[in-house]
């Protein structure tokens, strides 16, 4: 039966176990041979180093319809409710006829204008309330 565990020694040549550390024949040091230290080399795994993430971040360029940012519904609201006094024209903006409101609204006239007014506004898709009756500048 071999006993695979032996090396030979380093000064005599004799068959020694492996893990002894002196030779028993003729008690030279034994010597771990280097194939037993030796670590494998670690194969260096040169990961190629992905590129900087160069997020192009395109600059989101938000083309505005110009909107006025006026609601159509307070616009309609204040039309129906306040649109003797005019409010609504000044909420659009649109201060001359505000006071034109104002100053009539002794008439009654523009309380019957302003509510039919804030029907259409209320009724008018957004396009078309921002077209005709918030950006009139
Ligand atoms: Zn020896």
């Amino acid at each position: 039966m071999a006993n695979a565990e032996t090396k030979n020694c380093t000064q005599c040549g004799a068959p020694i176990d492996v893990t002894a550390s002196s030779c028993k024949y003729c008690g030279a040091e034994t010597v771990i041979s280097p194939q037993y230290v030796v670590t494998p080399p670690q194969p260096q795994y040169t990961q190629p180093q992905p590129p900087p993430q160069q997020a192009y971040q395109e600059q989101q360029t938000y083309y505005q319809p110009a909107t006025s940012g006026k609601s159509k519904v307070v616009a309609g609201i204040l039309a129906i409710f306040l649109g003797g006094l005019g409010v609504h024209k000044f909420y659009l903006g649109k201060i001359g006829w505000g006071i034109l409101y104002l100053v009539f609204c002794w008439t009654y006239i523009p309380e019957i204008i302003g509510v039919i007014e804030g029907i259409i506004y209320l009724t008018s898709s957004d396009e078309k309330f921002e077209a005709q009756y918030a950006s009139n500048r």
